[in-house]
């Protein structure tokens, strides 16, 4: 019933013309791939060019963050009406090195959340766990602690344009990714969370990623998990034709 999700995320790799070239190599690969979702998330000064090479594809553009207020005296930031108006549907809130390299709270991605909806942007939210938190057993608690963040305030209605992307920490970056019970083991529980909190229909639909070095050969395994609905991919979505296969093992 949840329609499978695949985003790349670059983080800050790729200028405006490389962007640009590469999202014409990848509408051309991924025309006939409509039964999965697709997301390019690239650096703020492609999201233009990007999200107009993509125009009419079915393939939507996203910003990597956004600051909450909507304009004024915050240099260096971007805010959700102007990555709107750049041509992003979506836009990844949370993502642990926000949290960890820009010191991004809690308090802040909820900030940034409802900005990005008052935008009318859909939030791709991350949740996930140290290494160091999991060994301590608190995984759970960790989770559901990001997790109340993310849905504060929101109403069932802008929940339903929520993407949820569990990644753990440890496996970001690492080449070290989740297995696919780990991966299983902490979608269930978030998906239980959102049951409890927000209703069975909110929980079944709501579309929940894994990410954590998700690559070629291990995204089937991971993919077919029944909780898990779609992979939020970093360094493996840098190359058109491998995250066209990881995004192929979503179908
Ligand atoms: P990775 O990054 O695939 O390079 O591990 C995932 C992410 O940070 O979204």
């Amino acid at each position: 019933m949840r329609t499978p999700l695949v985003a790349g995320n670059w983080k800050m790799f790729k200028g405006a013309a490389e962007a640009v070239a590469y999202a014409k190599v990848f509408r051309a690969l991924a025309k006939d791939l409509t039964t999965v979702e697709l997301v390019i998330a690239p650096p703020f000064t492609a999201v233009h060019g990007v999200a107009d090479a993509l125009r009419n594809s079915g393939i939507a553009t996203a910003g990597q963050d956004c600051h909450w207020e909507k304009d004024g005296a915050f240099t260096g930031a971007v805010s959700a009406p102007m990555l709107k108006e750049a041509g992003a549907e979506l836009v990844i809130l949370g993502h642990s090195e926000r949290r960890r390299v820009f010191g991004d709270t809690d308090a802040d991605v909820t900030r940034k959340i409802h900005a990005a909806y008052a935008a009318g942007l859909a939030p791709i939210a991350c949740v996930g766990e140290t290494l160091e938190e999991r060994e301590a057993s608190r995984t759970f608690e960790v989770l559901d602690t990001q997790l109340k963040a993310v849905i504060d305030g929101v109403s069932g209605e802008q929940f339903a344009q929520m993407v949820i992307a569990y990644e753990p920490v440890w496996a970001i970056g690492t080449g070290r990714n989740a297995t696919p019970e780990q991966a299983q083991e902490a979608h269930a529980h978030i998906r239980g969370r959102l049951r409890a909190w927000l209703g069975a229909d909110a929980a079944d639909k709501c579309q929940i990623l894994y990410g954590g070095s998700v690559k070629p050969d291990n995204a089937r395994a991971i993919l077919q998990q029944p909780d898990v609905d779609g992979a939020l991919v970093g360094g493996a979505s840098l190359d058109p034709h491998g995250f066209f296969t990881i995004a192929s093992a979503a179908r």
